[in-house]
C-alpha cells in the first residue's frame, strides 16, 4: 500500500536534520515504487524520481518538521509543480465561437465529457453548440441528443453518410450564423491508436481549426497513458486533457503521465456518470491522491503556522531535561486544539491513519479526563509534580475535586511519568514537538 511506502521512507529519515545524499535515495526507492503503483509511467517516474533527488538534497529541516515530513514536502510540491502548478482554465479565445475539439480512445468518456463540458459553458452564461461528429456508432447521436436535452443544449447532426469533417465545419458554420459562444466537437474513437483515427481527427482539426484540443483520457488506463498522449500529441497535437473516471479507485498517476509527455495541463476531471461530475484539475489535490497519503502536507503547514518556534524550541528543551510537567502539558493541549481536534490531527500522521474512532475517542477522553484533574491541581502541584506523588492527601484532593477516584489520579500520574522519559527519548530521537507522548 502506498501510504505505507511513504511510512518507510519517512522511517529512513528519521532523526536526521537535513536530508542529504546518504539518507535521500532510501527514501526515493520508495517514491519511486510509489508512483509506479500509481500507475504513472516508467520512464516518467525515472525523470521526476532524478529532479526530486537533486531537489531534496540539502533540504533544510524547517523547525517543527522532521526531515521525513520535509522529504514528502519536496516530493508533494515537485509532484504540483510538474501538473502545472495551478488550474489551467480553458483558452480564452478572441473567436466566436470558440471551438473545442475533443479526442481519445473509444470508451475514454468523450461524449459525456462533451456534455459535461456543454453544462459548465452553459453555467457560466455561454451559448454552447454540441456537434456530433461520430457517425460510425449508431448509438452515439443519439447519445449526445439526449444528453443534450438533458442539459438543454442544442445538438448539431447530419446524416451517418457524412464525413466527420463535413459535419464538424457544417456546425461550425450554423455556430457562426447563430450567434452561439463556443463549439463542442465530439468525435470517435477507437480500441486502440490507429492511423485511421488520427488521420480522421487531423481532417477534423483543420476544418474547424480549434481554439482547444482536449484529449479525453481514461484514469484506469494507468501506465499506457503515457503512449496514448504521445500519439495524439505527435500526431494531432494536444492543448490539454480531461482526465475521467476519477470516482474510481486509480491514483489518477495518468496526470502526470500526460503533463509529462505533452507538457500539456489537464484542465478538467471527470467524476461521476453524471453531466455535472465535473471539475477543474487541481495539481495541489492530485499530488496528494498520487502519493496516497491523506493530508500529511496539510498537517506539515499547520505545524509550520501554528507552533510557535520559541514555544516549541522551549518544550524541546523541558523534553529533554525532563522538566516538562502539568503546566506544559496545558500549553501543549492548547498549542495541539489550536491545530484541530486530536481525532484529525492523528489521522494525519503517517502511520497513524490506521488508528480507529474508537481508539480516538477513549484518547480523547483520557485527555479530558487528565484536563479535569489538572484543572483541581495547585499551582505548586501543576508546575512540582513530585508534590503530589511525596503526598497522598493532595492526590485525594485533586481527584475529589475533579470528580475522580484516588486510583484514577495515580494512575495518570504514573503514566504522566512515563511520558516524560518517552519525551525525554523522543526529543533525543527527534520527533515533532508538540506531537509527542500522549499518554495511555
Ligand atoms: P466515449 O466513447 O469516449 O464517447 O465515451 P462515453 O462518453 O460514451 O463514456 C463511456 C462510458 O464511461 C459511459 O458509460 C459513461 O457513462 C462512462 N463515463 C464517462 N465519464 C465518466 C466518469 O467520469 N466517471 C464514471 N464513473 N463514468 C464515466
Ligand atoms: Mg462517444
Amino acid at each position: 500500500e502506498l501510504s505505507a511506502r511513504f511510512e518507510d521512507a519517512v522511517k529512513g529519515l528519521r532523526g536526521e536534520n537535513k536530508i542529504s545524499e546518504d539518507n535521500v535515495d532510501i527514501a526515493l526507492k520508495q517514491v519511486r515504487r510509489a508512483l509506479l503503483e500509481a500507475d504513472v509511467s516508467l520512464s516518467v517516474v525515472k525523470q521526476f524520481v532524478q529532479e526530486v533527488r537533486d531537489k531534496a538534497i540539502g533540504a533544510e529541516v524547517v523547525r517543527g518538521v522532521n526531515p521525513g515530513q520535509k522529504f514528502i514536502e519536496v516530493v508533494h510540491q515537485e509532484l504540483v509543480e510538474v501538473m502545472g502548478g495551478a488550474n489551467s482554465p480553458l483558452a480564452d479565445s478572441t473567436k466566436k465561437p470558440s471551438v473545442i475539439l475533443m479526442a481519445g480512445l473509444q470508451g475514454a468518456g468523450k461524449t459525456t465529457a462533451a456534455a459535461k463540458l456543454g453544462l459548465y459553458l452553459k453555467d457560466k452564461g455561454l451559448k454552447p453548440l454540441m456537434v456530433a461528429a461520430d457517425v460510425y456508432r449508431p448509438a452515439a447521436i443519439d447519445q449526445l441528443n439526449t444528453l443534450g436535452k438533458q442539459i438543454n443544449v442544442e445538438v448539431f447532426s447530419l446524416g451517418k453518410e457524412s464525413k466527420p469533417e463535413d459535419i464538424a465545419a457544417s456546425g461550425l458554420k450554423k455556430a457562426q450564423e447563430e450567434d452561439f459562444d463556443t463549439l463542442i466537437v465530439d468525435t470517435a474513437g477507437r480500441l486502440q491508436i490507429d492511423e485511421e483515427m488520427m488521420n480522421e481527427m487531423v481532417r477534423i482539426r483543420s476544418a474547424v481549426d480549434p481554439d482547444e484540443v482536449l484529449l479525453v483520457v481514461d484514469s484506469m488506463i494507468g501506465q499506457e497513458a503515457a503512449d496514448l498522449t504521445r500519439a495524439f500529441h505527435e500526431k494531432v497535437g494536444i492543448t490539454g486533457a480531461v482526465l475521467t473516471k476519477l470516482d474510481g479507485d486509480s491514483r489518477g498517476g495518468a496526470a502526470l503521465s500526460i503533463r509529462k509527455v505533452s507538457g500539456q495541463p489537464i484542465k478538467f476531471i471527470g467524476t461521476g456518470e453524471k453531466v455535472e461530475a465535473l471539475q477543474p484539475f487541481h495539481p495541489e489535490r492530485m499530488a496528494g491522491r498520487i502519493l496516497g497519503m491523506g493530508d500529511v502536507l496539510t498537517l506539515v503547514e499547520k505545524a509550520q503556522k501554528e507552533v510557535e518556534i520559541a514555544d516549541a524550541e522551549q518544550m524541546q528543551r523541558k523534553f529533554q531535561e525532563a522538566t516538562f510537567d502539568f503546566s506544559d502539558f496545558v500549553k501543549q493541549m492548547r498549542l495541539i486544539k489550536r491545530m484541530g481536534s486530536l481525532g484529525g490531527l492523528m489521522k494525519m500522521i503517517p502511520g497513524m491513519n490506521k488508528i480507529d474512532d474508537g481508539m480516538l475517542k477513549s484518547g480523547e477522553d483520557q485527555l479530558k479526563r487528565i484536563e479535569a484533574m489538572i484543572g483541581s491541581m495547585t499551582n505548586a502541584e501543576q508546575t512540582q509534580p513530585e508534590l503530589l506523588a511525596a503526598q497522598p492527601s493532595r492526590r485525594k484532593r485533586v481527584a475529589f475535586g475533579s470528580g475522580h477516584t484516588p486510583v484514577e489520579v495515580d494512575k495518570v500520574l504514573a503514566d504522566f511519568q512515563k511520558m516524560r522519559g518517552l519525551m525525554k527519548q523522543m526529543s533525543s530521537g527527534g520527533g515533532l514537538p508538540g506531537m509527542g507522548g500522549f499518554p495511555g
